[in-house]
């Protein structure tokens, strides 16, 4: 028997970067996955593979800050896998710029996505974990900027440390329910979402792309290398399928040392 079999996922943003990744990863070890995303047909492809490979899953349209989509979407994946046992809040965009030139929609629109969207997630989850307190586990995708800045970020950055404190009220909440709740924080990973800000970073601060790359996303790190995909889904399974709430209500950095807590 697999460690998730008879469980539900549901993983926001998984028809890209590290939120396929999580979905493949939960899928191989027995749960039924349902990857929810704006991108239906991304989402669907996810699905298609892991069915292909012989796994349960289903691609849900989902706009995170939409409380409707939200509530329809959970509500359709418990309904077609029987509960809603791990939710992963991983759905997440970047915009850089200096506070003095963030427009103020920029700073809504990251807001909404990063903190309403896990909310609303969250909230959605819950009525099906908590119901005959049956428990489960809430994952959010914070990131090495839950604990540290940099320039340019600064709704992003705000956002992350933000998920924190959904996450330690969500541990104490819902402890009596069995449900669980942690931040994961990665540092860089070479998906669509970093590969977009190389070139707008260097433009922003004046350096080359590989200056970007050596300085600015590996240059705190102890090894100089690019956190994987992998290394975050492999942090996902191992605390899905911890047993006890001994872990609950904490960040665990992924980061090659970039920030040490
Ligand atoms: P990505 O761009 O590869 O994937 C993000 C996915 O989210 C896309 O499929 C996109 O369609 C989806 N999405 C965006 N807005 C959405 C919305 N409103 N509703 C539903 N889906 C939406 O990005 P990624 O690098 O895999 O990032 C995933 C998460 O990991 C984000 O929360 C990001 O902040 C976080 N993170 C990434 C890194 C990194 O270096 N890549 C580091 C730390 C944290």
């Amino acid at each position: 028997m697999s460690q998730l079999d008879g469980k539900t996922a549901v993983v926001t943003g998984a028809a890209s970067g590290i939120g396929k990744e999580i979905a493949f990863v939960l899928a191989k070890a027995g749960a039924a996955v349902a990857i929810a995303d704006l991108n239906l047909d991304g989402a669907n492809a996810v699905a298609n593979e892991i069915k292909a490979g012989g796994g349960k899953a289903i691609g849900i349209a989902m706009n995170v800050t939409d409380e409707d989509a939200v509530n329809a979407g959970i509500d359709q994946v418990a309904a077609e896998f029987g509960s809603v046992d791990i939710l992963i809040s991983n759905a997440g965009i970047q915009i850089v710029n200096p506070i003095e030139n963030y427009a103020y929609s920029d700073w809504k629109k990251m807001l909404a996505i990063h903190l309403d969207g896990a909310f609303l997630t969250t909230k959605a989850a819950l009525k099906h974990m908590y119901k005959d307190d049956r428990g489960g586990i809430v994952i959010y995708m914070g990131s090495a900027h839950s604990h540290e800045a940099s320039p340019l970020k600064s709704a992003y950055v705000t956002a992350k440390h933000g998920l924190l404190g959904l996450s330690r009220t969500l541990a104490k909440e819902g402890a009596k329910h069995n449900v669980r709740s942690h931040v994961i924080c990665p540092g860089f990973v070479r998906t669509p979402l970093v590969d977009k800000q190389i070139p707008e970073q260097a433009k922003e601060l004046g350096i080359t792309e590989d200056e970007v790359i050596s300085k600015v996303m590996l240059g705190n790190t102890v090894d100089g290398v690019f956190t994987t995909v992998e290394d975050v889904a492999q942090t996902v399974l191992f605390l899905t399928t911890f047993p006890s709430a001994a872990l609950t209500g904490q960040s665990f950095l992924v980061s090659h040392g970039w920030y040490m807590q």
